[in-house]
């Protein structure tokens, strides 16, 4: 007989990691699914210095995830790299798919979160790997010396492009509007380093290059004038992308009612279905953080917790 989990947690970033160390903790059998590496979008991010206790100069997204999985671990939470291909939410018995064999839970908590936004202009998918990037941490070290670009306006541009000037000799963001939406701290630093510049009103409309990016297409969004940023001889182009997030949720369409892709669910973190709960950046929320992510597993796993022991009460 195949086994049957009190949980399953789809989703390794710190939403279901928590979810994982508290789902174990509580005494249920937890099963945590995950197609990539653990710790979702924390892995991209080189200091966290706003999750309490945490000590920016030691402590990075990809530390502080590993030490959340053996946590998890240590209290019997078990984890799988498996790509989850189709759920089946409904009924007392859940059922996730991956492409080797199903795995079943009287509950699931949803945590697959929410991955980088593309610009959506032409260049952007041929050059990805090839001067675009999604993760500063990842690349920023190929453009020691040279001049990069950030396009965005938020918390993840501003942050990623400051630790972007510790490689580049100049870090230029170019931003859609002529002020920045991040936090007045992020801010404040930006303005006071003198590696980094702006464009401000530009949208960047398209890009172009032989094998790599050698030319960035700006538009002036109030005049429509086009400018072009263009790399010296046979040089390569740092675009380095921070425009927002897309929720991971293609596999929960027509299976629960989404808000622009986001998993609606009350303040205990349940979804409609029974049984079935989300956590951190996959659902509709104000604040998206490790801080939020880590509380929200917390709260669903507790929430499981319970709603099996009303079970079983019946
Ligand atoms: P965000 O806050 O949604 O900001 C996205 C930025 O990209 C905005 O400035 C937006 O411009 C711009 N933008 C959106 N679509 C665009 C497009 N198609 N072309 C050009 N620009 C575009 O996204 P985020 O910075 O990734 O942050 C996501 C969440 O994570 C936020 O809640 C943020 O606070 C959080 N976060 C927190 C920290 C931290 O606390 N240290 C670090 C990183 C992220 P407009 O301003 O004009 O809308």
């Amino acid at each position: 007989m195949e086994q049957i989990y009190d949980l399953i947690i789809l989703g390794a970033g710190p939403a279901g990691l928590a979810a994982g160390l508290y789902g174990a903790r509580a005494g249920l059998s937890t099963l945590i699914l995950e197609k990539a590496a653990e710790g979702g979008q924390a892995l991209l991010t080189d200091r966290v210095e706003n999750y309490p206790g945490a000590v920016p100069e030691v402590e990075n997204g990809f530390s502080l995830a590993a030490r959340m999985l053996e946590q998890a671990k240590s209290f019997g939470a078990v984890s799988k790299n498996v790509e989850v291909q189709s759920v089946e939410l409904d009924g007392d018995t859940k059922v996730l798919a991956g492409p080797s064999g199903e795995y079943r839970a009287r509950t699931v908590i949803l945590a697959t979160g929410a991955s980088p936004r593309r610009l959506g202009c032409s260049g952007e998918e041929e050059f990805t790997g090839r001067g675009v990037s999604y993760c500063a941490t990842c690349d920023g070290a190929f453009f020691r010396g040279k001049d990069v670009f950030v396009v965005g306006g938020g918390d993840s541009a501003v942050e990623e492009a400051l630790f972007l000037t510790r490689f580049a000799r100049k870090v230029t963001i170019i931003h859609r509007r002529d002020q920045l939406r991040a936090v007045k701290t992020l801010q404040d630093r930006a303005f006071a380093n003198e590696k980094m510049d702006f464009i401000w009103n530009a949208q960047v409309d398209g890009l172009e290059g032989q094998e790599i990016l050698q030319t960035i297409r700006l538009k002036d969004v109030k005049t429509g004038e086009i400018r072009q940023i263009t790399a010296e001889e046979g040089d390569m182009l740092g675009l380095f992308v921070f425009v927002g997030l897309e929720p991971n949720s293609a596999l929960l369409e027509g299976k629960l009612p989404l808000e622009s892709g986001y998993v609606k669910t009350d303040e205990n973190m349940r979804t409609q279905l029974p049984g079935v709960f989300a956590a951190g950046d996959l659902r509709v929320k104000g604040l998206r953080q490790i801080i939020t992510a880590a509380a929200d597993g917390a709260i669903a796993a507790m929430e499981a917790q319970r709603y099996l022991a009303e079970k079983e009460s019946d």
